[in-house]
Formats: C-alpha cells, structure tokens, sequence
C-alpha cells in the first residue's frame, strides 16, 4: 500500500517539530499541522516567555541590592507594556525560527488542525486529506480549572502573557510549578500576591526540606501564602473578582488565576477511529517505544503524561526516530531527570527525595544551609540550601536538591555526575571552585542525619 508521507506529526511544539525534522533528515517524506503558533506550549506561552518574565521580575531585587554595593541607582517603575510588546517580539522571532528549520528540512507545514480518520488517515481543518504511513501525536496538554460556579472569570497560565495591564493584585490557585512560579515572578513585577494552596505545602511529590526552605523565602519575599486554603466562591464585582476562601476569608482581587493542573490534548481527535487507548486522565497510553495499541500511532510528550517537560517530549521524539526510521528500538530513559523550578529563590533537583529515599534503603543526609557571600555582604538573611542524598550501602548519590540563585544551572551538572552513577566518594575528590556557592557540594564532609 502506498501512502502520501512516510509520517504525519500532528503537532508542531517541542517534540513534534524535533521528531519530523530527525525523521526528515532520515529521507523520510513528513508533514506536520499545527493549528495554533509553531513552538507550542513550551515556546508560546510556557518554558520561555515564563523564564523572561522571571528575569523582568529579578531586576527590583537587583537594584535593591546594587544601592547596597554602592551604586547610585534609582529603578523607577516597572513597564509592562514595554516589556510585553518585547516579549511578543522575540516570541513572533523564536516561531519564525521554528517554522525555517521544519521547511529547511523539507517538512510539509499544514496550518490547520488534524483529526484521524482511520489508522492511516488524517483529515486537515481546511480541507482535504493525507494518507500516512506512520502518525505521530504531539499535541501538548491544556490547564484545567476547576469545576466552579463562575470559574470562566479567572485566567491560567496561557492568558498571563497576554495581559493588557499587569493586574493591582491577583489570587494564584495550587500549589504545583505553575502556581508558584507566577506568584513569584508577580511579586517581584510589583503585583500584590497571595496564593491559596489546598494542601499542607506547596510543590507536593518534591523534597520536603526543599519545599520548606522555598515556602519561607517566599513569604519572605512579600507572597501572601495560605496553605490548607482553597476557593469557596467567585463573582464579579465591579472593581474586580470577589472570592470567598474556604478560610472564611473575603476579599477583591484585580485577577485570579488558575494554576490547577494540566490535562492532555486527547479531545475531538478523532482517536475513537482507531484503538489508540486513552488512560484515566484522559492520556494517551503509549509502550516504552511510544507506540500506541494502534501500531501505525505513536505519541510523545504531555499528550502521554509521563515527564511532562520540554527535554523529555524532544528525546522521546529522536527515540521515536531511532526506532521508526533507523530500525534501532530505543526506548525512553525516563529515569534520573534532572530539573528546576524557577522560583524565587530557584530549585534544582535530580533523583530522590529525602522522603523516597528512606523508604527504599538506609541512607545518609549531607546538608547545609548558609547565607551566601553575595546577600550576606549586604546584610540579606536569605539563605541556600544544598542537599545530598548518598546510600549507606553503595555509597551513591542518589538525589540532589539545591535551592539558590541559577540552581537550574548547578543542576544540570551535578545531574551528569549522578546519572553516570557517581558516589559520596567520588563527589569529595572533586576540588572545589572557590569562593562559589556550588563548591558545599564536594565539601559536605559528615552527613546532617541518617535516615
Ligand atoms: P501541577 O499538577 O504541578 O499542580 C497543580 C496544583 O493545583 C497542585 O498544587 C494541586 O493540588 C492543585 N489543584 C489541582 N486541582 C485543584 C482544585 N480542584 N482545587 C484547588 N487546587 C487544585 O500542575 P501545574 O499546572 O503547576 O504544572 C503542570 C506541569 O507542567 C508540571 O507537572 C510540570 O510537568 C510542567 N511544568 C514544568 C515547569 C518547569 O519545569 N519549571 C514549569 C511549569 C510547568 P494537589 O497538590 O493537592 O494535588
């Protein structure tokens, strides 16, 4: 049977866009539709206009503390308009440069959406359809708010950058990555913010010191934090949106949004055509090839809600290449992904927690909290904190947790260590870089606690 492409990638985010260019330069003939911007959640309106809105958000503590170190500085306010119009700019700009490398690499581009008509079959939105011999589906995941009376008045993450005007005050909802890293860029953009998190403390499922640590500074830093709290009520009321807390609590914010979780793309797809299988929160269930129950489908990142990060959806498209197109089944290390939370302060982690540890063996704590020379200089009473998780029995560093500035960075490169399986031992005959913040990891000479 002969067909149009040899792949059809239904979604141009991270990883369709890296799967049908890897393919592509296979020799393969690919096309891809995308019915929304080239570069999907991640580029769009996740990863990167989050992270520059970080920096916009840092520059108030920076000139604080330069006028500590010397200098002459007045900051003036902060300019949404004008940093947004910029944002825009570089976000129009990083699309441009995704659609160049799909054509550069002779991938069919369909503005449109895509729905399956059979296992071999795509229909596009503006007509017509194309026959393909494999499909990949990378559509992405979508916020979700809750199921509340009046819900429809808030925003979510995909709204935020879209503002007209940053808001006097706002009320985030959860307690997970997105909530906590809005209430921290928004706080430091000068918006009044307080946060209700259902649970005990915010960033469940991370290490417990580390959520603590985090917690403190945030509040701290002017994050109205209100844990065991979530939203009774909303309405409109002229000057905003009036909420009752589950607290009891009353009041009037300028917005509120929904940082609740993050659903699958798995909607109207047309999946129903062939035995694709759909999971409990509505994913769709893949091997760990990324092969479906259909064998002609595939389907990486959010859509499979497994590592739901942009790293991970780009290797499980090149592992998807791999065993499609090069005839090598490679499947997806999923194991000891190193990451970062960008709050402020910032969290890097890889492996286990403290928590996790201790119930799989017997293991030794090394850490240490300290005020770093940069803040400590000037008088700030922010600390760091730097966290080894090392197993009695094998040595091995088994998790690492860093809560500092650019500890995103310092992740990335203890995580090459410990993937390749590094011990306690050999951390400690590394020489340490001094005077930096990094060098406690190589100098922790006697564990805090066993646990
Ligand atoms: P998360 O699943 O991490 O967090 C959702 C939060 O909302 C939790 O605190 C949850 O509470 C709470 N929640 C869920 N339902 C309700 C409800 N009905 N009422 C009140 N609270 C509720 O989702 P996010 O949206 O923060 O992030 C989605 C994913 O995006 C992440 O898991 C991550 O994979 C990715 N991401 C990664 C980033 C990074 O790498 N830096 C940045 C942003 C996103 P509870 O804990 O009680 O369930």
């Amino acid at each position: 049977m002969s067909f149009d492409v040899d792949l059809f990638v239904i979604g141009g985010g991270s990883g369709g866009v890296r799967a049908a260019r890897v393919a592509a330069a296979t020799g393969a003939k690919v096309a891809l539709a995308e019915e929304f911007r080239m570069g999907g959640t991640c580029v769009i309106r996740g990863c990167v206009p989050k992270k520059l809105m970080v920096y916009a958000s840092s520059y108030r503590e920076i000139f604080h503390d330069a006028s500590d170190y010397g200098w002459e500085v007045s900051a003036g306010g902060f300019d949404w308009h004008k940093f947004r119009n910029r944002l825009h700019g570089e976000l129009d700009r990083l699309e441009g440069i995704y659609r160049s490398l799909l054509s550069n690499s002779d991938v069919t581009i369909h503005d449109a959406r895509a729905t399956l008509k059979d296992p071999h079959t795509v229909r596009l939105s503006t007509g017509g359809e194309i026959t393909a011999k494999h499909i990949l589906i990378a559509t992405g995941g979508h916020p979700v708010k809750p199921d509340l009376e009046n819900a429809d008045l808030g925003i979510t993450s995909n709204e935020i950058f879209l503002l007209e005007d940053l808001p006097k005050s706002i009320l985030i909802i959860g307690g997970g990555y997105i909530a906590c890293e809005f209430a921290c860029i928004l706080n430091g953009l000068g918006v009044e913010v307080t946060q209700f998190y259902r649970g005990a403390q915010i960033l469940r499922g991370f290490d417990d010191e580390a959520r603590g640590h985090i917690a403190d500074h945030m509040v701290r830093n002017g994050v109205k934090l209100h844990v065991g709290t979530n939203l009774l009520e909303m309405r409109k009321q002229d000057d905003g949106i009036w909420v009752k807390g589950t607290d009891g609590s009353e009041r009037i914010y300028g917005e509120v949004m929904f940082a609740t979780g993050r659903d699958p793309n798995t909607s109207d797809l047309g999946l129903e055509n062939t035995d694709v299988k759909i999971g409990r929160r509505g994913q769709i269930e893949v091997d760990k090839f990324s092969q479906t129950a259909q064998p002609s489908i595939y389907a990486i990142g959010d859509v499979t809600n497994r590592v739901n990060l942009t790293p991970v959806a780009i290797r499980e498209g090149m592992a998807f290449v791999e065993t499609v197109f090069n005839g090598t089944p490679t499947p997806v290390d999923h194991d000891l992904i190193p990451s970062a939370v960008f709050t402020q302060p910032e969290y890097g982690t890889i492996g286990l927690t403290e928590e996790e540890a201790r119930d799989q063996e017997p293991v030794d704590i090394y850490c240490t909290s300290f005020k770093p020379m940069q803040r400590a200089f000037i008088g700030r009473d922010e600390r760091v904190l730097m966290k080894l998780i090392v197993s009695q029995e094998t040595d091995k560093v088994l998790g690492c947790h860093i809560v500092a500035d650019h500890a995103g960075e310092m992740i990335q490169l203890a995580g090459v260590a410990i993937k390749m399986g590094a011990t306690k031992a050999q951390f400690d005959q590394v020489c340490a870089v001094h005077p930096t913040m990094a060098e406690e990891l190589v100098t922790m000479k006697t564990p805090m606690r066993s646990a």
